[in-house]
């Protein structure tokens, strides 16, 4: 793939404080343009032709790409639809003839930091027609949402506003495509403007075609807006954009669900048993905010008992995600073990009564973990409420912290020995926001059950 189309139409107006007379994708991010940052990472990425889709002061940024692209391996055509108002996939279709058999598709204003390697070797494996980018956010509620099926094809396409009562996974469209020319289709509607993600991408999928989702925790926002603008910044300058890059390992904070997150109510076997336990919410927004990655993982025999198959344990999940997004908070990641050891009861399910290595305190959902999302597992933490979770941290080279609610730590099942002991999950999130306390390292020192 040597081609990337930068959809840079619009005007800017919401922007119009920070363009000081600049046509939109010249804003100045940090300093320099955003059309040069991103010219320069798609060089970065082996990209060798943009194709710059414009409607608007053409000339001026034509003149701009004249300077920027000196000293940048790139060709970058300009393609210039003048005042109609064609929409992004009418714009994209405008230039069907000039885009290649597979191409990159960005958006002229975002700030984006991708390994578009890795994305497209997913979306070759899925023999995708286009495949977007995914990722959660801190406020699912107002955003338009993808819901992938467990091969990562997409299956809906949830537009905002969402009606009340339903859940959804905490996966956003970030508006960064993979595409296959061919498997675009054809406009449907050519009398008014065609909007790719709204019109085109749902046509698409009614259609059958095959699209994917490729998750990724990578940095991409889009800063239309002053205030968007300053966040993209203050990301920059903080160093957040390249410690999000995915050959850069990861902090992570693996976290035990029932009795940790949520109360311990039973096995929780329906959406409507699942309630977080105070503070939680906001100690998860929190572990976003200090950029760990926030894994979910759980053992949840409930399905080998046959008292909740996968799509019940999806649609639990689901309202997991759904209560944390009031939260502003999001998880990266949810691993769960649908197995149990013992053999024996009614209405269980046969192939999954055995032995295996992802149940805890096995560690192979951890090491899973680790391999998906690039943690260094030596600056991660586990924090549970059970002895199966301490002893799975203790394997896995986590540090650990134990906390008072749900099992605290008194179940007996497996010797004891946690890092920390502390309330719950608040504090333990404060203890690891805040550093160990000396005290607390005494505390913990005979804190052996
Ligand atoms: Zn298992």
């Amino acid at each position: 793939m040597k081609q990337a189309v930068i959809l840079a139409g619009g005007k800017g107006t919401r922007l119009a404080v920070r363009l000081d007379g600049r046509p939109k994708p010249l804003v100045e991010v940090c300093g320099e343009p955003l059309l040069g940052r991103q010219l320069r990472a798609l060089a970065d990425q082996g990209i060798e032709d943009v194709l710059l889709l414009v409607n608007h002061r053409a000339k001026d940024i034509d003149e701009f790409v004249a300077t920027a692209t000196a000293n940048v391996p790139l060709r970058v055509a300009l393609r210039d639809d003048g005042d109609t108002p064609l929409g992004t996939a009418g714009a994209l279709f405008a230039a069907i003839d000039d885009l290649d058999d597979e191409f990159l598709l960005v958006y002229g204003d975002t700030l984006f930091d991708i390994d578009v390697a890795a994305m497209l070797e997913h979306h070759r494996v899925h023999l995708a027609d286009v495949t977007l980018l995914v990722h959660p956010n801190d406020h699912p509620a107002d955003s338009d949402l993808i819901e992938l099926d467990d091969a990562d094809r997409v299956v809906a396409m949830h537009g905002y506003p969402h009606a009340d009562g339903v859940d959804y996974d905490n996966l956003v469209n970030a508006a960064f495509y993979v595409c296959r020319r061919k498997g675009l289709g054809r406009l449907l509607e050519t009398g008014r403007p065609q909007d790719l993600a709204k019109d085109h991408l749902p046509a698409l999928l009614a259609a059958g075609a095959r699209l994917f989702g490729y998750r990724s925790f990578e940095y991409i926002k889009d800063i239309g807006t002053p205030s968007r603008l300053e966040l993209a910044e203050a990301h920059l300058k903080s160093g957040r954009v390249a410690r999000a890059r995915r050959s850069m390992p990861q902090h992570a904070v693996f976290v035990d669900r029932d009795g940790t997150l949520n109360e311990l109510n039973g096995y929780i076997s329906d959406p409507d048993q699942l309630c977080l336990i105070d503070g939680a919410g906001a100690a998860v927004a929190r572990l976003n905010a200090l950029e760990f990655r926030v894994i979910v993982t759980t053992n949840q025999p409930v399905i080998a008992r046959g008292e909740c198959d996968e799509a019940g344990m999806g649609r639990i999940h689901r309202r997991l995600q759904t209560l944390l997004g009031h939260h502003g908070a999001f998880v990266d990641l949810i691993q769960y073990c649908p197995h149990h050891p013992d053999a024996g009861f009614v209405g269980e399910v046969p192939t999954l009564k055995r032995k295996c290595e992802c149940r805890k305190p096995g560690i192979a959902l951890i090491e899973q973990a680790r391999e998906i999302l690039n943690v260094d597992l030596k600056k991660s933490w586990f924090i549970g409420d059970s002895t199966a979770d301490i002893e799975a941290a203790r394997r896995s080279g986590l540090r650990s912290i134990l906390v008072q609610t749900g099992e605290g730590g008194a179940d007996g099942k497996y010797p004891c020995h946690p890092d920390y002991v502390v309330a719950d999950l608040a504090e333990a999130v404060s203890l690891i926001a805040t550093g160990p306390l000396e005290s607390r390292v005494g505390q913990s020192q005979e804190a052996v059950y």
